[in-house]
């Protein structure tokens, strides 16, 4: 878990490329509200604390006047530099010329046009992400990025946060740590003078001091530094003294960024000056772990969002308020859907009407699994971690397993599926003719998140997914993956999520052959091509280096009714595992080949498909054995299937947690967990409304009814707040003619008359509005 965190320290050095990273190992704190602020126009936080340190720490005198002396002697250098003709190409094709070390991107952008120099955040030169200000030094390709651009707002966020630990230097004096850009904002962790912590009536303060800094639209500048200077920059603070000695390997430099009074260890790249930043908030703080690790300091941590208009902050806080309105925690104990405890933490329990949502939502994907030739199959929970050894699980996944012994071994629960199913495939002989088999299971899935880290029904420790691997052969991968596609749009489209997709390739720690990869990659890229120019305009993304450490996979991104974005589906492409289990089909040439294979791969053969594991290590902290060691040759006639791990809503308490903000919980007719209330006008057609709900109850529907003492009124609010589907009211009338007055929650015209149906027409109407899954309730 640690290692999010020790990788946003590496990428806070490394600069802002993807920079978004969980708060894993943070400890929540109440959310706090500022309190209204001090009448008197004061100087000083309630905290006393004032507004600035006076004088300030004696580190930003230090700080500078090294930076002064190295900056000097840079500038001389750079003087020195010759001065050549080189040419920019820019997006549009268009040329500039002018001089190298001169002619600066922002030059650039500002001969374009002024609207666009005010816009643009930062310049990507010859790919790389560029400071506005820093001359070009030799021709190159130039993009300028504005904030809508994904990078563009990180490095604003990036930047952003640069002002809030100026904010938290003058204020505090403190240590700074780290201060990534996340994904809604930014962040500065550090720690406080004494450990103290951070109050929220320190969110004023703060906000005043960044706003000075801002007003003083102080420039980024950027300077190197050797690691000697650096170590001697930042000689006060043993945080930065750990990074600089940890991530800068000796003999090498980095870059620091100095604004106002602050000087940051930063590969940068920032906006040109602070007084872009034209909205500024901290939302809220927690305490953390330097390097998300418990053994270490507490810090303290400071979130913030900033926007380049002040509107679009104002759209933010709209957004927030709705989002905090459909917060699938506060519907979710509203509605009675699934609560948590404190004596298995992070594992739901799905009440009742939880159970009616995750139910429908199962059955319908059954429903697709039957219509799309996949079969289920349901395996163990627990298994010996030689199978992991096998699979690799034990070197790169153990942290995020539970684990445990059975009998003086070492087992551990599953936390994917995979292996398992890869047992179930290589448990006999298989053909060619029986390829593709879609093996789908909703098993119980487990993985150690850290207590911390825990939200709601996004983060937990114990979920089931609608996994499923396909093992195929290789010609079959295109068919497979065009049938997956579709079944991605059936599925999404009906909750009414649009969805974008991203081709992830090979990461650093990648298990297996590069040839291997990119075959793979080649077959994803193919078919997201060929559906993208079938499919009406969608279009993929490239994530590079962001892979499975067992092959390529195409994320998919859902955007909600807020237009949030989730990841929810993967599609993995695996080359890897199949080996690992030594998974293997009869050819269609096989019994020829059989003829002459030499005796001893027949033996071989004879002896089972799957190799078993080797026996678990007496000694659990023995290294695993080298994966190699499990793979075995072809069988002669035979071929490796290709192994496509995939899940459509990802894990089902996450999908729901997902529908209930999607939908504010007013949930669709075929998944609600409360589809009609059959409210009577009086207790004498009591017998019709109990008869009524047996009628719908046949059908499958979950019907209640009001025979209590309460108004007629108050019945109908009550049922109207529950997020009924559907009401019937009834009397006399209704009970003589055999109809209902029915009131649809989804067209407010019915509300204060309903629409009389004959009771017959509308069991139809309701079970075809059922089966359809329908989304518009319409009947
Ligand atoms: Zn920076
Ligand atoms: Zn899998």
């Amino acid at each position: 878990m640690a290692d999010a965190v020790k990788d946003a320290v590496e990428k806070a050095v490394d600069g802002v490329k993807n920079l978004a990273v969980d708060n894993e190992n943070e400890q929540p704190q109440k959310p706090q509200q500022a309190k209204k602020e001090k009448k008197k126009k004061g100087q000083e936080s309630e905290s006393g604390r004032p507004l600035e340190m006076n004088p300030p720490p004696q580190y930003i005198a230090d700080r500078n006047a090294i930076f002064d002396k190295v900056k000097a002697e840079q500038e001389a250098w750079i003087a020195k530099q010759p001065r050549e003709d080189i040419s920019v190409t820019l997006a549009s094709g268009d040329v500039r010329a002018g001089k190298s070390w001169e002619l600066t991107p922002n030059q650039i952008a500002r001969d374009i046009s002024k609207s666009l120099f005010e816009r643009t955040v930062i310049a990507r030169v010859d790919g790389e992400l560029w400071d506005l200000d820093r001359p070009l030094e030799k021709s190159c390709k130039l993009e300028l990025l504005d904030f809508d651009h994904p990078e563009g707002k990180k490095v604003f966020w990036h930047s952003s946060a640069h002002v809030l630990g100026e904010a938290c230097e003058r204020h505090y004096g403190c240590s700074l740590c780290i201060g990534p850009p996340v994904e809604d904002g930014f962040y500065y962790e550090m720690a406080l003078p004494d450990g103290g912590a951070v109050q929220a009536s320190d969110y004023k303060p703060l906000e005043k001091v960044a706003e000075k800094a801002i007003k003083d639209k102080q420039p980024f500048e950027r300077l190197t530094l050797t690691k000697e200077q650096l170590l001697e920059m930042f000689a006060y603070n043993k945080y930065k003294q750990h990074i600089i000695q940890d991530k800068i390997p000796d003999g090498t430099s980095t870059t620091v960024y100095r604004c106002g009074p602050l000087i940051d260890l930063c590969r940068g790249p920032h906006v040109p000056h602070t007084g872009r930043i034209k909205a500024f908030q901290i939302m809220k703080n927690s305490a953390s772990y330097f390097l998300g690790d418990a053994k270490n300091d507490s810090l303290q941590r400071i979130y913030g969002v900033s926007f380049p208009d002040k509107k679009q902050m104002d759209e933010h806080k709209k957004m927030l308020e709705e989002a905090a309105k459909r917060d699938h925690r506060k519907i979710g104990k509203e509605q009675e859907l699934f609560f948590f405890h404190e004596m298995s933490p992070g594992s739901c329990f799905f009440l009742p009407h939880g159970m009616i949502i995750y139910n429908a939502l199962q059955s319908f994907i059954r429903n697709e699994y039957w219509k799309r030739g996949y079969s289920e199959v349901l395996s163990p929970n627990m298994y010996n971690s030689s199978l992991w050894k096998q699979s690799g699980h034990w070197q790169h996944y153990q942290d995020d397993m539970f684990t445990f012994d059975v009998e003086k071994e070492k087992w551990a629960l599953k936390p994917m599926n995979c292996p398992g199913h890869c047992l179930v495939f290589g448990h006999r002989e298989r053909s060619y003719r029986e390829l593709p088999i879609r093996m789908a299971e909703f098993g119980i899935l487990h993985r150690n998140e850290a207590s911390g880290a825990l939200t709601g029904l996004t983060r937990v420790r114990r979920f089931a997914q609608d996994d499923t691997h396909i093992f195929c052969r290789d010609d079959q991968i295109e068919s497979e993956m065009a049938a997956l596609f579709d079944f991605f749009q059936t599925v999404y489209g009906n909750f009414g999520l649009t969805f974008k997709m991203k081709l992830s390739t090979r990461p650093d720690n990648h298990l297996g052959d590069i040839e291997t990869w990119d075959k793979a990659e080649a077959r994803l890229t193919k078919a997201l091509d060929e559906f993208c120019s079938t499919s009406g305009g969608s279009s993929w993304e490239l994530n590079p280096g962001d892979g499975a450490f067992y092959g390529p996979k195409i994320d998919i991104t859902i955007a909600d009714a807020l237009k949030r974005e989730f990841q929810c589906a993967t599609i993995q492409l695996d080359f890897q595992l199949p080996q690992q289990f030594n998974l293997e089909y009869r050819t269609e040439n096989a019994a020829e080949a059989k003829a002459i294979e030499p005796a001893e791969s027949k033996e071989k053969a004879e002896k089972g498909f799957i190799a078993s594991a080797p026996p678990a290590e007496a000694d659990s902290e023995a290294k695993p054995k080298d994966e190699a060691s499990y793979r075995r040759e072809l069988t002669p006639g035979c071929a490796r299937p290709v192994m496509i791990h995939r899940a459509i809503y990802g894990s089902f308490e996450r999908f729901i947690a997902i529908l209930t903000e999607h939908f504010a919980g007013k949930w669709p007719f075929w998944l609600s967990p409360r589809q009609i209330l059959i409210v009577p006008v009086m207790p004498a057609v009591n017998d019709y409304v109990l008869e009524l709900q047996g009628l719908f109850r046949e059908k499958g529907m979950h019907v209640d009814i009001d025979i209590s003492g309460n108004t007629m009124q108050k019945k109908i609010r009550t049922g109207q707040l529950a997020q009924y589907n559907f009401i019937f009211v009834v009397g006399a009338q209704e009970k003589e003619s055999r109809t209902v007055n029915i009131r649809n929650r989804d067209i407010p015209e019915t509300q204060k008359m309903g629409e009389l149906v004959p009771v017959t027409e509308a069991l139809e109407k309701f079970v075809q509005l059922k089966d359809e899954r329908r989304l518009n309730s319409a009947i």
